[in-house]
């Protein structure tokens, strides 16, 4: 008798709705993801900030973020698993993955913002690449390498003091480096910062996302990009692929290939949240087989 193998479905834990930046209703997600072959979707709205910004969701509509959440996790509980999480800033003295951590199921915990820009607001680091250069030139001198040294920094920091379960694109401030243009990454002060990193990370239970959205948005490479993955591997980090779908059509987007990607740098098996557990599961192109 064939040994009865599951059918594989695609997971992804990092998607954001009309809560946030993105667009459509939570509803929406969940049946773009039935209609994507997704067996696991996690909710994960960038959580409120205590200023105002284009892309968080305003703090009086949390209760009803998680309410309609939970409603859709219960309602759906028989075609797909759900999870209520958000996309928290860590931001020291301020929030940090912990600030809402009681109410989810899991925390992405991503570095946005780095202390102030030249005008004294927070400063956006994966906004666009003219207000980063503002910044950069006129607090930091243009000293990219302090600021890339802040970055991870600020990083190690929240995997130190408040880790939380998913690290969110861990090197999404190169998106202002297209084509090596402020430094070259594999110059050995930056692998420095990287290495220490993931040393620090490999000590701690967090997941590292290897996220797509740079692929489909941007047409450059996952966040982190596949060397840095690679490093990820050699220290045993456990990795899943999200996409930081934006819209209902893009919470696949790029995750097959990537999966492939993953498989030929030699993992075996990816990170992720079911039946309410942290677990290794096997992957292809195809999805994980659950
Ligand atoms: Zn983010
Ligand atoms: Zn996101």
């Amino acid at each position: 008798m064939a040994i009865q193998k599951s059918s594989p479905v695609f997971t992804n834990y990092h998607s954001h709705s009309h809560y946030c930046d993105g667009v459509e209703p939570p509803r929406a997600q969940v049946e773009g993801a039935l209609q994507q072959n997704v067996g696991v979707f996690g909710f994960s709205s960038h959580g409120p900030v205590d200023f105002v910004n284009a892309w968080s969701m305003q703090a009086e509509k949390l209760a009803d973020y998680l309410a309609e959440t939970r409603a859709l996790k219960s309602e759906f509980s028989d075609k797909i698993e759900l999870y209520i999480g958000l996309e928290i800033d860590y931001l020291p003295g301020s929030c940090g993955p912990s600030t809402y951590a009681s109410a989810l199921d899991y925390t992405i915990g991503s570095v946005h913002y780095l202390d102030k820009n030249e005008l004294g607001e927070p400063w956006e680091i994966d906004g666009s690449t003219e207000k980063f250069m503002r910044g950069l030139v006129e607090v930091h001198g243009g000293d990219i390498r302090k600021v890339i040294g802040l970055y991870y920094d600020r990083i190690r920091e929240m995997l130190t003091l408040d880790p939380p379960d998913i690290l969110g694109h861990l090197d999404k401030i190169i998106i202002h480096n297209l084509h090596n243009s402020l430094f070259d990454e594999s110059d050995d002060w930056y692998q420095k910062e990287i290495d220490q990193t993931l040393d620090l990370l490999a000590e701690t239970d967090c997941v590292l996302e290897v996220n797509t959205r740079g692929l489909y948005k941007k047409n450059l490479s996952t966040y982190p990009s596949m060397p840095i993955v690679a490093k990820a591997l050699a220290r045993n980090i456990p990795v899943m692929i999200n996409s930081d779908s934006h819209a209902p059509a893009e919470i696949t987007a790029r995750l097959s290939d990537t999966a492939l990607q993953l498989k030929q740098l030699g993992f075996k098996t990816l990170r992720i949240l079911h039946n309410n557990a942290w677990r290794d599961v096997a992957f292809d192109g195809e999805g994980l087989y659950l």
